[in-house]
């Protein structure tokens, strides 16, 4: 999704395009590839915008995400990041570092054909595989777990 559909969607739905908004939206496209979590988007849209606030922050990513404009990735053991990418696809997480990738899914499964034969009224979808991403792998590789948790510490 780019700044100008999204810019698009906020006002259709009536929504204010502060300064502030923009930046984390900005950030987003950005660094949606990372599926940032609220810290590191606070943290880069900060940058352009000084008066940007944490609570400010939550508050338009959780906008977005009521409004079906971004999706948040809720975690029992890490901390909510965000998607911006809406296509149907699984996400791969990195049970070591934490990365999420996305990997397009080369079957659509037809979520109202499931719908219909089940009766089933669907809110929401989520594919994930769990594992580790290849550079964790390679670094295990090199020098076991405790040159790894030596980095992130
Ligand atoms: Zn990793």
């Amino acid at each position: 999704m780019d700044r100008e559909s999204i810019i698009k969607q906020l006002r259709n739905k009536g929504l204010k395009v502060t300064p502030q908004r923009l930046a984390v939206i900005e950030v987003l496209i950005e660094q949606g590839d990372l599926h940032p979590g609220a810290r590191l988007v606070y943290h880069e849209a900060k940058k352009r915008k000084k008066s940007l606030s944490l609570s400010t922050t939550y508050a338009t990513l959780d906008e977005l995400s009521r409004h079906g404009i971004i999706k948040t990735l809720q975690f029992d053991r890490m901390e909510n990041r965000y998607e911006t990418n809406r296509e149907e696809h699984i996400n791969l997480i990195c049970e070591r570092c934490k990365k999420i990738l996305d990997y397009k899914v080369p079957i659509i499964v037809d979520s109202r054909g499931v719908a219909k034969k089940t009766g089933f009224s669907i809110t929401d979808t989520r594919l994930e595989y769990y594992g580790y991403c290849r550079d964790c792998q390679a670094k295990t590789k090199e020098g076991g777990d405790k040159c790894v948790e030596e980095e992130n510490a």
